[in-house]
């Protein structure tokens, strides 16, 4: 062993909140052979994803991309390109996404306003409609799935409410593409942006990102550059041929295999159906949540048209020691879940079945691991 050996990687059921496991054919894609990043045939693989992104945003925006980097590189592209330095923003933080949005604008020197609940909680459209004219916000942020929480927040009426107010709506669907319902263009969401490790099931390190027309204006026609050279959607629009110029220029060298990947995971999200994708992980988050309820467990999201069917969150059972269970689960188990995140920490474990691990079969292992532990772990208070 050690670092003149080769690499020894261990077998590992990913069911927590992600990254999920990766299917043979994207593992395979990801290991063809590299090719230049500014070479034709991969003007073409970056052409696709375009077109597999706005099949899975259900956009037809033209200003749609794949960002060289995790979810949080999107999240920071979406804000420092919208928001110049003064102006206002408001932030629905439910969890740990919206803290760290918050966190991002005020690091750039807007003007940050929030909109708070605890996790679990969601914002009704009084409130947000409430907040939008006291605050004149130029940015709105919301989360779909709020993966610290195991919350699916309802989109219906926000876009509207958000351009009543001539406020752009961003919305955060890293952990809910695919396997919640969300129709970019229909719901007039502004800037949408997801993870490439979730319910997409490409290794991480991608981040799909769609802006606008009205997303694509303010963003073009600021007064000031924004903070990142390399977020700035000037140049990336160019590097992903979004620009209409004849050319493209050489800005950063892109992850080629990240993007190999995430082509062939787009590929097979269109193949499967969107509709199907999402009553598929209804179905199996439904069988899950029973399964888990007969255990004995809570689920910590109560109504269950609000909870997250690729994020199952569950009270941390009485008595036990959250930390022993994850621990003993994944020693005898082979199993990751995981604890809360943010303020969701010593609330919640979270179990996640996503894309190709959304199954019958997976779900059973996962509730048979919990009975286990249940049984194993020291009870440690009465
Ligand atoms: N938003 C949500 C809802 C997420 O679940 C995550 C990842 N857990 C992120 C954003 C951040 O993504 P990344 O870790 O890829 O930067």
């Amino acid at each position: 062993m050690g670092s003149r050996s080769s690499i020894s990687v261990p077998f590992r059921y990913l069911f927590g909140p992600g990254p999920s496991n990766v299917p043979p054919r994207i593992l395979a894609a990801g290991g063809r052979p590299i090719i230049g990043h500014m070479h034709s045939e991969m003007f073409g693989i970056m052409n696709d994803i375009k077109k597999g992104i706005q099949y899975a945003f259900q956009t037809s925006n033209n200003m749609t991309l794949a960002m060289s980097g995790s979810g949080h590189t999107a999240m920071e592209c979406a804000v420092f390109n919208i928001v110049e330095p003064g102006e206002s923003v408001l932030v629905a933080i439910n969890g740990i996404w919206g803290e760290r949005v918050a966190e991002i604008a005020e690091r750039m020197g807007a003007k940050v306003h929030t909109l708070f609940k605890t996790p679990g909680g969601h914002f009704t459209n009084a409130e947000i409609e409430q907040a939008l004219a006291k605050y004149k916000p130029v940015l709105f942020f919301l989360t779909h799935g709020e993966s610290s929480a195991g919350l699916v927040h309802p989109m219906d009426g926000v876009g509207d409410i958000c351009h009543k107010y001539n406020c752009l709506l961003l919305v955060d669907s890293v952990a809910s593409l695919g396997a919640a319902p969300l129709l970019m263009d229909q719901q007039n969401i502004d800037i949408l942006y997801t993870g490439s490790q979730k319910a997409l099931n490409a290794p991480p390190g991608t981040a799909p990102v769609s802006f606008s027309e009205r997303a694509c204006h303010k963003m073009f026609n600021r007064k000031t550059k924004p903070v990142s050279y390399l977020l700035d959607m000037t140049h990336l629009s160019n590097y992903w041929g979004n620009d209409g110029k004849p050319e493209r220029i050489y800005h950063h060298t892109g992850p080629v295999s990240g993007f190999f990947a995430l082509r062939e995971s787009l590929a097979i999200l269109a193949e499967m159906g969107l509709e199907n994708s999402w009553s598929h992980h209804t179905e199996i988050a439904e069988y899950l949540w029973k399964g888990l309820e007969d255990l004995g467990l809570k689920l910590f999201i109560k109504d269950k048209d609000l909870r997250l069917p690729s994020v199952t969150t569950i009270a941390i059972p009485e008595g036990y020691d959250w930390k022993e269970l994850l621990a003993y689960i994944m020693k005898h188990h082979r199993i990751e879940f995981t604890g809360g995140l943010g303020p969701s920490v010593g609330m919640v474990l979270r179990i996640g079945l996503m894309g190709y691990n959304c199954n019958k079969a997976n779900a059973a292992m996962v509730l048979a691991a919990l009975e286990d532990a249940l049984k194993q772990c020291r009870k440690s208070k009465a």
